[in-house]
């Protein structure tokens, strides 16, 4: 292996940029707008700065956020004391604190765009804007819009939601996410430093119906509009199907982050699969144990290890979450009553957000539990009625 080219510059193609340079191999990275405000909310879990502590430890602008608000239709909010923060960047400082590492590390960084490439000889050769290049091996990194239709996910319109809000410049301590009646998304308010990320996901629902309902959400909290930058993208959020068709490597190429699929079909995250998965695509690739078709399916066997099983295992849960009924409510209703009234089901929300509970083991600790939660949230509901909290 000569040369790598790594066609995007975001959390994905920035960190299989790093790991290639660091293990040697002679890398280029190419992006069309290098460190850029991508749409997104910018939250990363405890998962992503466990793994990558560098995350947390650094000079970069972010704010640590400890406190989450859930709130559900008809049902009010329940309060959530984080026990590891959520860390929040702006989108241009995180991706730019992360190309610099991939140059520190020796990657040649170039910003032009990627017109076409293709496959000739064991070689690739690559179109730009500015020219034709050559490379011995491609990582595709080009995100959730990836226009290389040979390489990368292919998804049908059920695979991905949309996703839009607004940059307001307000603050506030903690998280909000609200649920809304017959949605498979939810609302965000994530405080950053110096704004807010106010945004709904969706799926199934067209852009203009979430953007209506986001400002009816806005407007009734108070949150300005004057002032605030619309943005709007779209998230891959792949149905079973979609996982099993999966298309992540093939023939001198693997593909990372977005371009791959790889983003939580229930949350949204996508920055540190895009994280994950770049570094992994890096450490198969420059190692010499595998030839070209092993590499391929042994990053499709390290996607699956580490999380793409639990995400194509989130992708059946994810109607259920946010459509589903349980016991005359909606799930996110319940959800909301049990964080209120049972200490054991606050644990296990702290969890998914932290990202340390998978979803494949899910329904054994639900099952642990429930009867603990069912007694404490009963407990706690008729002792409301006999000694209200503050008599
Ligand atoms: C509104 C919204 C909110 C989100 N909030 C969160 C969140 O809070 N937390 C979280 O974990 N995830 C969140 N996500 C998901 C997250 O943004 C993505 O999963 C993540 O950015 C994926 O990283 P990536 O490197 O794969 O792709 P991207 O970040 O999209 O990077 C792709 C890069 O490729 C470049 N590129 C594309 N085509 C070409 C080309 N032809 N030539 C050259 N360069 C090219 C682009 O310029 C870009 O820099 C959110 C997504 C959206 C849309």
């Amino acid at each position: 292996m000569k040369t790598v080219a790594v066609l995007g510059g975001g959390p994905a193609g920035a960190f299989a940029a790093a790991g290639l340079a660091t293990a040697g191999l002679k890398t280029i990275l190419f992006d069309e707008k290098l460190a850029w405000e991508k749409p997104c909310g910018g939250g990363l879990t405890y998962k992503a700065y466990h793994q990558y502590p560098f995350l947390l430890d650094n000079a970069c602008p972010k704010r640590l956020v400890h406190q989450t608000v859930l709130g559900a239709p008809k049902t009010g909010e329940a309060t959530m004391d984080l026990a590891h923060p959520l860390v929040i960047y702006s989108r241009l400082d995180l991706n730019r604190m992360l190309l610099e590492r991939a140059a520190q590390a020796g990657a040649a960084i170039e910003k032009t765009r990627i017109m076409q490439i293709e496959r000739r000889d064991k070689t690739w050769r690559l179109r730009t804007r500015d020219g034709v290049a050559e490379a011995d091996y491609c990582i595709i990194a080009t995100g959730a819009r990836n226009p290389l239709r040979d390489v990368g996910t292919e998804w049908s319109a059920a695979d991905t939601m949309s996703a839009l809000g607004y940059y307001v410049p307000a603050s506030q301590e903690h998280i909000d996410i609200q649920f809304l009646p017959k949605l498979e998304g939810y609302i965000w308010v994530f405080p950053r430093c110096g704004h807010l990320s106010v945004g709904i996901c969706g799926k199934g629902e067209p852009a203009q119906m979430l953007r209506a309902r986001l400002e009816a959400y806005m407007e009734e909290r108070s949150i300005p509009r004057k002032d605030a930058v619309f943005y709007s993208h779209m998230l891959p959020s792949l149905e079973s199907g979609g996982w099993r068709r999966n298309r992540v490597a093939g023939d001198g190429w693997m593909a990372v982050g977005d371009a791959a699929g790889l983003v939580d079909p229930i949350t949204g995250e996508g920055i540190y699969y895009a994280m994950r998965s770049g570094d992994l695509a890096s450490q198969l690739i420059a190692n010499d144990a595998h030839d070209l078709t092993e590499k391929a399916a042994a990053y499709r066997a390290a996607l699956a290890r580490e999380f793409s099983h639990d995400l194509e295992f989130a992708a059946t849960l994810a109607k259920r979450v946010f459509l589903g009924r349980f016991l005359f409510r909606t799930v996110p209703q319940r959800m909301v009553e049990f964080m209120r009234r049972s200490q054991r089901f606050r644990d296990l929300m702290q969890d998914l957000f932290a990202g340390t509970q998978p979803y494949l083991t899910l329904r054994n600790r639900l099952l642990r539990n429930l009867n603990g939660t069912l007694q404490e949230a009963i407990m706690s509901f008729f002792l409301d009625r006999v000694i209200p909290e503050n008599s």
